[in-house]
């Protein structure tokens, strides 16, 4: 964990351990739990602190290969991006306008199942392809909670660094979860 402040350098900082909500990613359901925040005493600015970004990010793509029903606006992105797709190309294999794929992920209009259930067959091949990571039951729960549309809010702990890893930093301002 690093000791100084992201923003201002200064040294006078505290580690603060919070659930968050992953809204930098536009992923309001899924909740980090336990996310350490670098709290500055010198600029006032809570930076959070993830430690493994890919690591974190493969897991969340296994959780939206698994999940059954629509996407999100933001969970679509995220499985464009994860996937690597432009919004052209998207549009392109789902045989739709480029406008369309915008409106999807801007929540002007809700996608339909089919464009889920087509970027979940390509998330899981990418996967297969690749390898998963094993996620125990303790680190991933889907309990009953607040949400948002026809998504389930997940709670997802993070794992820690391995040796040589090298952390990542946002400096934005947390989101308190109700
Ligand atoms: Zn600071």
């Amino acid at each position: 964990m690093i000791e100084t402040c992201p923003v201002c350098d200064s040294r006078k900082v505290r580690v603060e351990h919070r659930d968050h909500a992953y809204v930098e990613a536009g992923l309001p359901n899924i909740v980090l739990t336990g996310l350490p925040f670098i709290v500055c005493a010198s600029c006032g600015e809570s930076s959070m602190v993830i430690e493994q970004p890919e690591d974190l990010h493969k897991r969340i793509a296994q959780i939206f290969a698994k999940a059954q029903g629509p996407l999100e606006p933001g969970e679509l992105r995220f499985v464009r991006e994860y996937l690597g797709l432009s919004r052209e190309a998207m549009a392109l294999s789902l045989g739709v306008d480029v406008s369309t794929v915008s409106r999807w992920e801007s929540g002007k209009r809700d996608a339909p199942l089919m464009a889920a259930k087509l970027m979940r067959l390509d998330l899981k091949a990418k996967l297969s392809r690749e390898g998963t990571i094993k996620v125990s039951r303790s680190q991933l729960e889907a309990p009953p909670g607040p949400r948002s549309g026809n998504a389930a809010v997940w709670l997802l702990e993070l794992t820690k660094p391995g040796p040589g890893k090298r952390a990542a930093h946002w400096t934005q301002p947390c989101i308190a979860l109700p």
